[in-house]
């Protein structure tokens, strides 16, 4: 039972979205909503206030946007021929860093395209100007840092009086951030009657707290918190990988590289996903076939076909494509992103390692993914190990080991006295090693194996906290972020960096922990003290995670600057 193309954004439509919605959805290549995304969208449909438990990789995002633009547009209130264009916003999203403010941003705009929604994403960094008059011209949607939200209440440039909905996303890292106070003078400006939303991966006094003074009997939803049903455990070898996002098809292929599976399917979130991956497995010399709900039946059948008959070893399906397949030599399944729920995760898994086989489950995170990563262990009661990426080395080596099983195999078969006049001959002028060296030098090159490749990143994951209160010398964050009292002990475990901008250019400590927040793996509680100076600033990280906070912020931008960044010298 495949579903086909008649089915596009499945689900969806029984939600209640309207056809611009819809059509924006099939679009993006979405073929059915995430668990989440059925369990939000109808209560705050009809208006309820929401409280919910759930990391990124959830499809949260979505589950917010759209029915807050359903909302807005079934009161007339998106698009410049809105009734009052130019008027306030009536929606706000307010987030912890501005990685993910030009993320929402983005997503809220793709999804209400087709209605004509304005959106306007503010955060520190960027020029106000621009901001300024983008909020002058009218926009529906603004999604801001509280930092920077509240810059523009102070200027009177941000009319939150006129706002049918609140968003507070990822509200327990905004309160690492030290947001708290912000997010109560920014909550204090908006209408009494407002929709409110909070989503946080963690549920900590605070943001009860949070939730009970400013939600109204709030809808509460929490995705990963049921148990998986026991039953007896699969013989599955489960791995994941943390890979930003660039690396990621390279990084899968290094790992099928390693891997060698004998047949693979690898779970990908959208069509579009599908097709751009397995373009870039072929390139690599995979014979990788993409399925998806997009697909004629007759399209399907012929992909089916290939891989039964081992014309093709991997394929590249959503969720929705997959369902329903039966592929019985399957020994890996892939899932290219962490899925959306761990009953996902679950049933995705449950499709190798049958028949008393042992089969391989590989999962690639995405830094910011590693929630639920967690929330998946703590669904299914296994560890995932975090594995690294092969290496370029680790990858010739296994290619010559490849390279040796191979020859190991024609030595084996005999029937070699055809070549003898080569070798002999060539023994006359060179040691017989030799030869044996340039002939393996010969095959190994023959079969593809000294591909010139670029180093991956390798991502540490942060040692999960419990995500109460914080405890020690760093919970002091948690009062206003421009204050500069931070004590000069070094915490345990940390070490300093030396990031060369303070405060002449500007800097406060949110803009430092929302940088490496949003550019590693790092969550704002992992990151201590911050000092701020004139021309310079401190921060605190975990020594195990310091190279990769170098790196990362040497390859961005703090407040539209490049900087200098390294360990601090004594
Ligand atoms: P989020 O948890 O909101 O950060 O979303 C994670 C990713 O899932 C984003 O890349 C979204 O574009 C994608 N996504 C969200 N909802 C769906 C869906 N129903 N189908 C496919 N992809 C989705």
């Amino acid at each position: 039972m495949i579903p086909n193309a008649a089915d596009d954004a499945r689900g969806f439509a029984d939600l209640g979205l309207r056809p611009e919605l819809l059509r924006a959805l099939a679009g993006l290549g979405y073929e059915e909503p995430t668990p989440i995304q059925r369990e939000a969208i109808p209560p705050l449909l009809a208006g309820r206030d929401l409280l919910g438990q759930a990391a990124t990789g959830t499809g949260k995002t979505a589950a917010f946007a759209l029915p807050l633009l359903e909302r807005l547009a079934a009161a007339g209130a998106v698009g410049a021929g809105a009734i009052e264009a130019g008027a306030a916003p009536r929606a706000l999203v307010l987030v912890p860093t501005r990685e993910l403010a030009i993320q929402v941003s983005e997503a809220v705009h793709r999804y209400g395209r087709d209605l004509g929604a304005r959106v306007l994403p503010i955060y520190g960094g960027q020029p106000i100007g621009r901001q300024l008059r983008a909020l002058e011209r009218g926009v529906d949607v603004v999604v801001a840092t509280p930092g920077r939200a509240l810059d523009h209440l102070g200027r009177g440039t941000l009319d939150l009086s006129r706002l049918a909905a609140v968003v507070l996303d990822e509200a327990d890292e905004m309160l690492d951030m030290g947001f708290a106070e912000d997010i109560e003078a920014i909550l204090g400006e908006t209408p009494a009657d407002r929709q409110t939303v909070l989503f946080s991966a963690t549920m900590p006094p605070r943001i009860e707290g949070i939730a009970r003074r400013h939600l109204r009997d709030p809808v509460r939803i929490r995705i990963g918190g049921r148990e998986a049903a026991p039953g007896v455990a699969p013989r599955i070898r489960e791995s994941a990988y943390l890979v930003a996002r660039p690396y990621k098809p390279a990084a899968l292929g290094r790992i099928l590289d390693v891997e060698a599976p004998a047949a693979a399917l690898v779970f990908c979130r959208t069509r579009e996903e599908v097709d751009a991956l397995t373009e870039s497995l072929n390139g690599r010399g995979y014979r990788a076939e993409a399925l998806h709900g997009g697909m004629s039946q007759e399209q399907r059948d012929r992909v089916m076909g290939r891989l039964r008959s081992g014309v093709a070893d991997l394929l590249v399906a959503t969720d929705v494509a997959a369902r329903g397949l039966d592929v019985e030599h399957l020994s890996h399944v892939v899932n290219y992103n962490v899925p959306s729920a761990p009953e996902a995760y679950v049933h995705r898994i449950g499709r190798v390692g049958r028949a008393g086989r042992e089969g391989v489950a590989i999962t690639l995170a995405e830094p910011r993914e590693h929630r639920m990563l967690k929330t998946i262990e703590r669904a299914t009661g296994r560890r995932i190990p975090v594995e690294k990426v092969p290496t370029v080395a680790d990858l010739r080596a296994r290619r010559l080991e490849l390279t040796r099983a191979a020859l190991e195999e024609i030595l084996l078969e005999g029937d070699l006295e055809g070549y003898r006049v080569v070798v002999e001959t060539l023994a006359d002028e060179f040691d017989v090693m030799e030869v044996a060296l340039a002939a393996v030098k010969l095959a190994h090159e023959a079969a593809g194996g000294v591909a010139d490749e670029e180093e991956i990143p390798q991502v540490e994951l942060r040692p999960e906290r419990d995500g109460r209160e914080r405890r020690g010398p760093r919970a002091r964050r948690a009062e206003r972020p421009g204050d500069r009292r931070r004590p000069r002990s070094r915490g345990e475990g940390m070490t300093r960096l030396f990031v060369g901008a303070g405060r002449s250019a500007h800097i406060r400590p949110q803009d430092l922990v929302g940088a490496i927040a949003g550019e590693t793996g790092l969550s704002g509680r992992d990151i201590g003290a911050i000092e701020i100076a004139d021309r310079f600033s401190l921060v605190e990280v975990p020594e195990d995670a310091a190279n990769e906070v170098i790196t990362a912020l040497r390859n961005t931008t703090i407040k539209g600057r490049r900087v200098n960044v390294r360990r601090e010298r004594f």
